[in-house]
């Protein structure tokens, strides 16, 4: 049963608190966000911890959360996005000071990615506070960082990593277990042991699940049975096997654009894609498939990513570790060069013969690939190739849609670059993929509940698993309800 109230009526058994309840506190008929609250076995957990990305919904990232952070015993998370773990620092600020549970890789990825957005927070209010100062302008929020680079370090201790398939024991009530999703290096699915007035009661948060099949990281791993789970539906109205295989496509763009004697610009997201970029041009590389031209991974955060990737190999799909044990290590190959300082960067741009460089961010909304994009979209020569999702209103969206002029930098420039896209990349399994994961389970869930996924596509997928499994509830929970079960 919904309801609107946060504070549920709770059931108290000698001062524990009874029943399973959930509050949904991100993700909800939207796709960012990720957040709920977990309370359950006399424990208060919340489960990720992540920014609202989508522009309408911005401010909920500045909202005082209807709970205590104080309050909380631990944040457990499923993965490093930005949309799962990007708001921790504010919770910490917030009075927030127990462990935050996540697998081994996670946090050391989330350490990156907080302290990457800490600095964005930092720059964003800067640049703001600059213009609605010459527009004598006022927002409706204070014009100061969410949060700061040293708010984000201060988050950090508290992050405690942890195996996968291991039980981890949180009180005499419940334990979880991080289980492979398949996503990003560390992504995993959370599986809940909870003992409720003398049964045993197992609830699975999905997190992101990925494709079948990606380079580098394994395939998401089955979990035999859940009573309630929590699913992602990002992709619940889409299947994206038919974009064709995504190394014929870049075997193609590589070799077309070498031949006109231009450069290859990849906007890249610096996180698993970037990785998996590499993945892909080293294999296309090494079987004599593309040209022996240089290759530029020219992104700091980048960078950092793949030295995280190449000490977790332990995590890799077997695929991945036969690579390494070809030596033919997947993160490195004759021609690649590592990109940290500006320096550097700035030297790639004065070459003349045909090179690919790969820059972030992924959309072109900051960082160093606005420098590339300036001296290389002028030539006819060059290709501008994409390879993940543009979102609405970004650089990047509007060069995929055949815009004829950019602004970069304050400067106009005209787009003569052929813009080619790539799909197929996607870190999210399809309908398919979150169909088969679902129904691996036996017995099946009695209770399921569609989240991280956009309204259209939650209410698709929701059609499709009750007419497989009529007797499965199935709910799409709006922002902040909260859920006795
Ligand atoms: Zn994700």
């Amino acid at each position: 049963m919904f309801t609107n109230r946060y504070h549920a009526r709770q059931v108290l058994i000698h001062g524990i608190v009874m029943a399973i309840q959930i509050t949904f506190l991100g993700a909800s008929q939207q796709v960012t966000g990720s957040r709920y609250l977990l309370e359950a076995g006399g424990l208060k957990l919340l489960i990720d911890c992540g920014m609202f990305q989508e522009r309408e919904f911005l401010g909920r990232n500045w909202d005082d959360p209807p709970f205590d952070p104080a309050t909380l015993d631990a944040v457990v998370l499923t993965h490093a996005h930005l949309d799962h773990v990007g708001t921790l620092p504010r919770l910490v600020e917030q009075g927030f000071n127990k462990p935050v549970l996540a697998t081994e890789p996670t946090v050391e990825l989330a350490t990156l990615i907080m302290l990457d957005s800490g600095r964005i927070q930092e720059e964003d209010a800067k640049y703001k506070l600059k213009r609605h100062r010459k527009k004598g302008h006022k927002g409706p929020h204070p014009v100061v960082p969410l949060y700061t680079v040293e708010q984000a370090q201060r988050t950090v201790p508290l992050l405690k990593g942890y195996k996968y398939d291991t039980p981890l024991t949180l009180n005499e009530n419940v334990s979880v277990t991080f289980i492979e999703a398949g996503h990003i290096l560390g992504s995993a699915s959370l599986l809940f042991d909870i003992q409720d007035e003398g049964k045993n009661r197992k609830l699975v948060f999905s997190g992101d699940i990925g494709q079948h099949n990606k380079p580098l990281i394994r395939d998401p791993a089955k979990i035999d049975t859940a009573e309630i789970v929590v699913m992602e539906s990002t992709y619940g109205d889409r299947n994206h096997k038919d974009a064709g295989p995504v190394d014929k496509q870049l075997e193609r763009i590589i070799n077309e654009t070498y031949k006109r004697g231009g450069n290859v610009v990849i906007p890249t997201f610096a996180i698993e894609r970037a990785q998996e970029l590499m993945y892909y041009i080293s294999e296309l590389a090494y079987a004599d498939k593309i040209p022996d031209i240089p290759v530029f991974m020219d992104s700091p955060m980048a960078v950092d990513a793949t030295e995280i990737f190449k000490r977790y190999r332990g995590y890799m799909d077997d695929e991945t570790m036969a690579m390494f044990d070809k030596h033919e290590p997947p993160l490195r190959f004759p021609g690649l060069t590592l990109v940290r300082n500006v320096e550097e960067s700035k030297a790639i741009n004065t070459r003349t013969s045909p090179s690919i460089i790969m820059s972030s961010s992924g959309m072109c909304t900051a960082g160093r690939i606005k420098h590339h994009l300036k001296n290389n979209i002028t030539d006819s020569r060059n290709t501008i190739l994409f390879v993940g999702f543009q979102a609405f209103g970004t650089l990047g969206r509007r060069l995929v849609e055949g815009t004829k002029e950019v602004r970069i930098h304050g400067e106009h420039w005209p787009v003569k670059a052929k813009v080619e896209q790539i799909h197929g990349f996607s870190g999210h399994g399809d309908q398919e993929d979150l169909l088969n994961w679902l129904s691996e389970m036996d017995p099946m869930p009695q209770r399921l509940f569609l989240t991280h996924g956009e309204m259209d596509g939650a209410k698709v997928l929701e059609g499709i698993v009750h007419k497989r499994w009529p007797h499965m509830n199935i709910k799409i929970p709006a922002y902040q309800h909260s859920v006795e079960l």
